[in-house]
């Protein structure tokens, strides 16, 4: 069993997720914050890759006070489960995810992650083995699914998120296109990795919805069983 697997990003109308130098950039505005910051507060847990904490440092906190105080009625934690994906260990001890607002926090790495780096990082989050080289996704989000998560949003990088969607681990992509071209062959996209060759192995999607948002375009889709 695994949890319902939700992928949100925001891309540029050239489906790109930052600039080459992966500085982060705004792409979306005010109405999709507030979509995202909901989406956010829905979720068990939210997931990024650790080449996303080490670009953008985000703190992954639920951002307005109401939603935070609507978990609290429901006898959840302020902030969703935060989980790093980080084979290696790289997470910095000062990231903001594991200092900033309350919850629990996870780093998932592999079994060649150096032992001293997790014992420091686990004083900030819970540290778990999944996989010898990079970490297992699917013995991953089986794992969050014992620990009670049922509802994962992944917010990127597009390393991360290849590779859950070429695990065959996610259900639903919702992306905004915002009105800007970023360009650059090496910025990153929604989905980078190796990338998929033959036609039979490509993911297919629904299309659940398209809506004018923002000065952008909403899209959600649903993967196809
Ligand atoms: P990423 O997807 O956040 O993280 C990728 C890293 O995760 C890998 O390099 C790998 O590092 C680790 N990893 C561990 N196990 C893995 C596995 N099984 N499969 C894949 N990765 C695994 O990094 P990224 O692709 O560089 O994306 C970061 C960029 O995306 C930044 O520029 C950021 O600004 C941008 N971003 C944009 C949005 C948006 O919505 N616009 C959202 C998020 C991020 P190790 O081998 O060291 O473990």
């Amino acid at each position: 069993m695994r949890p319902h697997v939700w992928v949100n990003v925001a891309m540029s109308a050239d489906g790109k997720l930052s600039t080459r130098e992966r500085s982060q950039v705004k792409i979306s505005g005010r109405d999709d914050f507030s979509r995202v910051d909901r989406l956010k507060s829905e979720s068990d847990a939210i997931m990024v890759g650790i080449g996303t904490v080490l670009a953008d440092d985000p703190s992954l906190t639920i951002k307005s006070p109401a939603l935070k105080e609507k978990r609290k009625e429901r006898g959840e934690e302020e902030n969703p489960v935060r989980i790093v994906v980080d084979s290696r260990l790289r997470c910095p001890g000062d990231a903001s995810l594991l200092h900033k607002g309350e919850g629990r926090r996870i780093i998932a790495c592999s079994n060649r992650a150096d032992p001293e780096k997790a014992s420091k990082l686990g004083a900030y989050a819970t540290i778990t083995r999944a996989g010898d080289e990079h970490v297992d996704l699917a013995e991953l989000v089986s794992r969050l699914y014992d620990l009670g998560i049922r509802r994962l949003m992944v917010e990127g990088g597009g390393t991360l998120i290849w590779a859950l969607f070429e695990a065959d681990l996610v259900d639903e992509l919702t992306c905004f296109v915002g009105n800007m071209i970023i360009g650059g062959e090496t910025a990153p996209t929604l989905a980078d990795g190796g990338g998929f060759i033959r036609e039979d192995r490509f993911v297919p999607l629904d299309l659940d919805s398209a809506d004018r948002m923002d000065e952008g375009v909403l899209l959600t889709w649903k993967v196809r069983r």
